[in-house]
């Protein structure tokens, strides 16, 4: 396929788009430390990364449906694991 030509107004909408992407990245960020911290308060004793923060599984485990964790009893998705610090 041909790579198509940016125009200013393709420029634009990246630069939106990677705007919007990034604030959603921060507010994920954000959430990740407030559930960090509402396990610790809890007497969660943190034990190592990508811990899924909605349920006790221990690892994010690659391969689920649509990026999902494999694990059957998790099976959140990637951003519900903590990631690593
Ligand atoms: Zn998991
Ligand atoms: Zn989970």
């Amino acid at each position: 396929m041909k790579q198509q030509e940016i125009t200013d107004a393709l420029r634009r909408a990246f630069e939106a788009n990677e705007a919007d992407f990034s604030s959603i990245e921060d507010q994920v960020r954000t959430r990740q430390a407030t559930a960090r911290e509402r396990l610790t308060r809890s007497g969660w004793n943190d034990q190592g990364d990508f811990h899924c923060l909605a349920c006790p599984c221990p690892h994010f485990l690659q391969g689920g449906h649509e990026g999902r964790c494999r694990r059957g009893s998790c099976g959140h998705s990637l951003l519900s694991h903590d990631l690593p610090r």
